[in-house]
């Protein structure tokens, strides 16, 4: 990779780098991208227009999974910004879809759900999903003091209903081993929480974040651990990724997926097929799949729910029901995600 057009454009080799040395390298112009991804300069307007509400992320090895110079392939649509991206978006779609600023009871804290609470531990993320509902969130806001932790667990801790924590973000595995420890340990210590959930696209996209200290730790707390990861594409889990997925899996750690239901990236039978399959080979189960959530700067990754319900019946013949993700979306005001109900096949 030591090309001098790899220097000039500053997209650094993978090998042997820490998982913050990865991250710390992964935030790229759009000019840096297209020319990493061989894509055409027409492009580049619309990538630097997209990049200026939402910047381009995605590190070097996420990239390497990318056909380069293919316009349709899968992941590429998922970091590179299209024009579609600052195109009047149709009614519907709002800054804040979930009403999340508005369920935010203190500073880093999201609950909506009786029993279980969701933590803003970071805001930030190692790749920028272009689709991403949060890319209008407030994260600055979040980004709490030491007092305004106290704060967080004080609320957990008066409140005996919570069961279960969500590290959430942004994206909690950004955080240091030694930020996240403290973390883990003074949710053990507030009795009634029984589950540890950690939600993270970070396995997926730097599995070097998957480190030894980081397992030990999880595989020696009190609480029952489940590790939500988010997947999109099988493309996305290279031989790499299967690695770390495992060893997680082999430390004891409950292991899902959640994907988003995005046009041009995983909106056909065989896409999510193979999706579940090379999952499954992985250790993981299939949790979520959920219909995009209308934010500015997403639409054209919509699918209906029309077509969504017909791609699940289609999928549904093929896969084991253990294999099948549900059909979700979520909906402001409610105590739950809303399950989307699947017609029965019949026999041919
Ligand atoms: C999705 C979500 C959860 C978790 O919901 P599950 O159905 O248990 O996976 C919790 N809190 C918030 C705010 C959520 O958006
Ligand atoms: S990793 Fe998750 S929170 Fe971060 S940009 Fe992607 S979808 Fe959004």
């Amino acid at each position: 990779m030591n090309t001098p057009q790899a220097q000039s454009i500053a997209i650094h080799p993978v090998d042997g780098e820490s998982w913050q040395q990865q991250l710390a390298n992964s935030p790229f112009s759009a000019k840096a991208l297209l020319e990493w991804l061989e894509l055409p300069n027409e492009l580049l307007a619309a990538g630097e227009q997209g990049a200026g509400d939402f910047p381009i992320r995605a590190p070097l090895a996420f990239l390497q999974r990318i056909e380069k110079g293919n316009l349709q392939d899968p992941l590429l649509r998922q970091v590179w910004p299209l024009i579609e991206e600052s195109q009047t978006p149709p009614s519907g779609f709002v800054l804040d879809p979930l009403g999340e600023t508005s369920s935010n009871p203190t500073p880093g804290i999201v609950h909506k759900y009786h029993n279980r609470v969701l933590l803003v531990v970071n805001g930030s993320c190692a790749i920028h999903c272009r689709y991403c509902f949060r890319r209008h969130f407030p994260y600055d806001d979040n980004r709490l003091s030491r007092q305004q932790w106290l704060d967080t667990l004080g609320y957990i801790q008066q409140r005996s209903e919570i069961n279960e924590v969500i590290l959430s973000g942004g994206d909690p595995l950004t955080s240091s081993d030694k930020r996240l420890f403290d973390l883990v340990a003074a949710i053990e210590a507030i009795p009634h929480v029984k589950r540890l959930r950690i939600h993270t696209r970070l396995p997926i996209v730097i599995p070097a974040r998957i480190t030894d200290a980081l397992l030990t730790r999880l595989s020696q707390s009190r609480l029952s651990v489940i590790m939500v990861v988010h997947a999109n594409h099988a493309n996305e889990i290279d031989g790499n990724v299967a690695h770390a997925l495992r060893a997680i899996k082999q430390a004891g750690i409950h292991l899902l997926n959640q994907s988003v239901l995005l046009k041009g990236v995983n909106d056909d039978a065989d896409s999510l097929i193979h999706l579940s399959e090379r999952l499954f080979e992985c250790e993981v189960l299939p949790y979520y799949l959920h219909l995009l959530d209308p934010v500015v700067g997403a639409h054209h990754f919509d699918v209906s729910e029309h077509n969504a319900i017909a791609l699940m019946a289609q999928i549904q013949k093929t896969l084991p029901g253990f294999l099948m993700p549900k059909l979700v979306r979520e909906v402001d005001g409610r105590a739950s995600k809303t399950n989307i109900p699947i017609p029965v096949n019949q026999q041919d």
